[in-house]
């Protein structure tokens, strides 16, 4: 690599960077309890990664509006962000130190997350990442959600680095056919176990790791050579 300056890395944020499900599963069980319907620790698995709008249909069929279904999800991102504040929120294993060596390599760094912009910025708060990120890319950013590369290529757009140039961190399936879709490498982590090294690896990432702490810059160099 002979120009260190000109690569990129974007990361995934729930589940890669922080480990929020729990977070998210009470926020949606508190938003059921409230409309008297049910909320599973298996209808949280089988919806777990996807948009507010496609989980309330998948879960409930046509019960709710546009509308009511465009607020449902917003309730349930305010009490997301409520429980974060209250309980803080912590890097996952290894990361802090990997985008700390990253940074001293000449990385330029984005957060390329299907969550909304709102929860980015106390998640980056609250984990004292955010000077790290030149470019957050964020729900409001894009049109289409993870298996589509957009959001990857969206970051890697205003970073001004090739996709070919940036490795992508990730935990999700979708997440990384998203990073080889937009012709990006991909570290997978398998931290959370929601997905499975196997999975992970015959969706197409280049290094399957169980936790961060296994990755070296001296690593993420050599998948780009
Ligand atoms: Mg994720």
């Amino acid at each position: 690599m002979e120009k260190t300056s000109a690569y990129g890395a974007i990361w995934d944020m729930d589940g890669t960077l922080v480990d929020t499900a729990e977070l998210h599963f009470a926020a949606w069980s508190a938003i059921a309890k409230e409309l008297n319907l049910p909320f599973s620790r298996p209808d949280f698995a089988a919806t777990f990664g996807k948009r507010n709008p496609e989980i309330l249909r998948q879960l409930y069929g046509n019960r709710f509006s546009e509308k009511e279904i465009a607020e449902l999800g917003e309730k349930k991102e305010e009490y997301y962000r409520a429980a974060a504040r209250r309980q803080g929120v912590e890097p996952l294993p290894g990361v802090k130190a990997l985008i700390e060596n990253l940074r001293q390599a000449g990385f330029k760094q984005a957060i390329g997350s299907s969550a909304p912009r709102a929860n980015l910025d106390l998640i980056l708060r609250l984990t004292e990442l955010a000077s790290f990120f030149e470019v957050l890319v964020s729900m409001e950013d894009t049109q289409r959600g993870k298996p589509d590369p957009q959001v990857f290529l969206v970051a890697a757009q205003r970073l001004k680095i090739s996709p070919s140039h940036c490795i992508v961190v990730e935990d999700a399936v979708a997440g990384v056919q998203a990073a080889k879709a937009g012709g990006m490498k991909c570290i997978a982590v398998d931290f959370g176990g929601h997905h499975g090294q196997a999975a992970l690896r015959s969706a197409g990432a280049d290094l399957v790791v169980k936790n961060l702490e296994e990755v070296t810059v001296d690593r993420v160099r050599q998948l780009f050579a």
